[in-house]
This record gives C-alpha cells, sequence and structure tokens, in this order.
C-alpha cells in the first residue's frame, strides 16, 4: 500500500511554496485525481519555482516549463504528438497562474479552446503576478491592494468563465481548496470528457493577500459562501449548473480578514456587495434556463 499512497502524492514534501499556500494544496489535490500517468505542464510562475531546482523537483508527474504566453498550445502539442503514438493512456494538464490565463496567456488559450484540443486547463488563480512581487492582473478584484495598486485596484476582475464559455468548450468550473470533494468530483468528470477541459481554481496567497498561513481553506470557504466566488459548471458554453446554494454571508466576512482589503471604506465594501449579487442575479438566470 505505500507505493500507491506514494503514487497518489505528486507534489511531494519538500517543495518550495510559502506555508499555507493555496496553489500547491490545489496542484496536490488535482495531481491525486489526475494520477501517475499524467503529463503537466507549467508556466514561469509559482507552480514553476516551488518544484525546486533542477535535477531534483517535488512533482511526481513529468512536467514540461513552457514560455509564459503558451501553457494551453504547449498542452496541446503534446497531447497531439501522444495521440499520433497511439499513447491514449496519458492525460496532458496545464497549470497556469492568473496572470498567465487571464493576460499573458489568453490568445493562445483561445486558439486551444477553438480547436477543442484535448486537455484539461486548470488556472490556479491567487488574483496578482504573486511570484513577480504581487503585481495587480486581470484577475485582481476590485480595490484590492497590490505594489502595483497601492491605493487599491480600480477595476473590476476579468470574468474568464465568461469568456471560456463564448468558446462553447465541453466543460468549465469554478472551484476552490476549501471544498476538496468538490474540486476532485470536477477533476474526475473533466478527465472523462474529449476536448478543452477548464477549471478556475481560486487560491488563496498568504504572502500576496497579506493573511496567516493557516486560514487559507477558511477564506476559500468564505469566498463562495459570500458569493465572492460561486461554484459552478458550463457545459458546451450554455448548460449552467451551479453546485453549491451559499449562504451568502455579507462580503465583510471575507474581505476584512485580509490585509490587502484593510484600507476598504464603507462605500467601498458596499460596492463590492453590490457587483457580487449582480454577478450571482445573473449567474441565477443562466442556470435557469438550463441550455
Ligand atoms: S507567493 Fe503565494 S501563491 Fe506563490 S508560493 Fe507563496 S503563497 Fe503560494
Amino acid at each position: 500500500m505505500a507505493s500507491s499512497v506514494q503514487e497518489l502524492n505528486l507534489l511531494r514534501p519538500g517543495h518550495a511554496a510559502c506555508a499555507g499556500c493555496g496553489l500547491a494544496i490545489g496542484m496536490k489535490l488535482v495531481l491525486e485525481v489526475m494520477g501517475p500517468r499524467t503529463v503537466a505542464v507549467i508556466v514561469p510562475s509559482c507552480e514553476g519555482a516551488i518544484g525546486g531546482v533542477y535535477p531534483n523537483t517535488s512533482y511526481g508527474v513529468p512536467t514540461f516549463h513552457s514560455a509564459f504566453e503558451i501553457a494551453a498550445p504547449t498542452a496541446a502539442g503534446i497531447a497531439n504528438g501522444l495521440k499520433i503514438q497511439g499513447r491514449d493512456d496519458i492525460q496532458v494538464l496545464a497549470f497556469a497562474g492568473d496572470g498567465g490565463t487571464f493576460d499573458i496567456g489568453l490568445q493562445s488559450l483561445s486558439g486551444v479552446a477553438k480547436n477543442n484540443d484535448d486537455i484539461l486547463y486548470v488556472c490556479l488563480d491567487n488574483e496578482a503576478y504573486m511570484n513577480t512581487g504581487i503585481q495587480v492582473s486581470s484577475a485582481t478584484p476590485s480595490y484590492a491592494w497590490t505594489n502595483t495598486t497601492p491605493e487599491g485596484n480600480p477595476r473590476r476582475k476579468k470574468n474568464i468563465m465568461e469568456i471560456m464559455a463564448a468558446h462553447y468548450n465541453p466543460y468549465s468550473a469554478t472551484a476552490t481548496i476549501g471544498y476538496p470533494r468538490d474540486l476532485q468530483q470536477k477533476i474526475t468528470k473533466a478527465k472523462g470528457i474529449r476536448g478543452t477541459k477548464f477549471i478556475h481554481l481560486l487560491v488563496p496567497c498568504p504572502t500576496g493577500w497579506r493573511t496567516p498561513s493557516d486560514i487559507s481553506p477558511e477564506l476559500s470557504i468564505l469566498a463562495v459562501e459570500t458569493n465572492v466566488f460561486p461554484l459552478y459548471e458550463v457545459e458546451e458554453g450554455r448548460k449552467y449548473t451551479i453546485n453549491h446554494e451559499p449562504r451568502r454571508l455579507p462580503v465583510q466576512a471575507y474581505l476584512l480578514k485580509q490585509g490587502r482589503f484593510k484600507h476598504l471604506g464603507e462605500e467601498q465594501i458596499r460596492q463590492v456587495q453590490r457587483d457580487v449579487d449582480e454577478e450571482w442575479e445573473k449567474l441565477k438566470h443562466r442556470a435557469s434556463l438550463q441550455g
């Protein structure tokens, strides 16, 4: 049994993530379901750095380190090469952060989704460029402090799920580490679907979010229960399913636990609440149409 447990532990002790890193927890949960017969593409980012320095690695699967902007086509190239060789027992996974997905890799991800290449793409969203020193990305929420938005981000977070849905790809889903069973069920489902699958995985980052290292799972639960980050799936770009009915806690319960939001005034918090409520109504409406 020891070897099978070891096989499932595909992000092993000794990795270099910060204490309490949600990204490391998320990758571990994803790899546990993907299993050892997986090739993972990784971009220059926290996930590229935490594996360790060559020739050592904490990853228990082969990893291909691509350029920042081409995680998706690199994974598609590997997947298509394996297909030509008749190796349909190996799955190809791309891990990229929000910078590599929402910004720098968006064009190449769009091309892969348009072709419906057979890969699983997991966006590890820690809501800023953390690895290079906490710079704002298009995934950074409104008013959040980063080193390039010292007075708070003036723009709303880009809706990457809607961008993916516009490609009519077979499967996209949101997930977060505070709901590990939901996450792993979605990875299992994605493994059984051919084509471009996309998981938007929210991963709290104690370093960039200015939070204690022991509350990352709690924060990701609060993101869901306040509706800041609802859990849902989109199939073929039109069938929306909400996977968890949130408690609809006020957004303060989530925001005020994080140093990056500590400067927010009452009106800014009210605006975040309005934005969250508006997005929730839109999502409920789409889910009610049932594709
Ligand atoms: S900077 Fe954030 S995402 Fe990167 S390793 Fe540290 S805690 Fe994890």
